[in-house]
């Protein structure tokens, strides 16, 4: 059995503003760490950062350390270490298992 509940808020002007910048804050930081994982070339372990990282678009390999993976599990890794530095920044806990 589903139940379903309908709620309004009826923020106190305080609350709005509150409410708004957890938004906005919210936004930024995934707006950031959805340009990272376009844009990024980097690799988090060794800390090299170049555009010939990405041979091709699903195959991540460092020019500094010679790491091979796939892009998108490069990809992950500089997701994960953006969003725990965005959130941690932002007073919120990191993520289960990061340190
Ligand atoms: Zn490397």
């Amino acid at each position: 059995m589903r139940l379903t509940a309908k709620i309004k808020l009826q923020p106190t002007p305080e609350q709005h503003a509150a409410l708004l910048k957890t938004l906005e804050t919210a936004t930024a930081a995934c707006n950031d760490i959805s340009q990272q994982a376009w844009e990024s070339k980097a690799f988090p372990l060794c800390g090299c950062i170049d555009k010939r990282n990405r041979p091709s678009q699903s195959t991540f390999s460092c020019v500094s350390c010679g790491f091979s993976a796939p892009a998108d599990t490069v990809a992950a890794w500089n997701i994960r270490a953006r969003a725990v530095v965005n959130l941690t920044g932002v007073g919120l806990p990191a993520l289960a298992g990061s340190r």
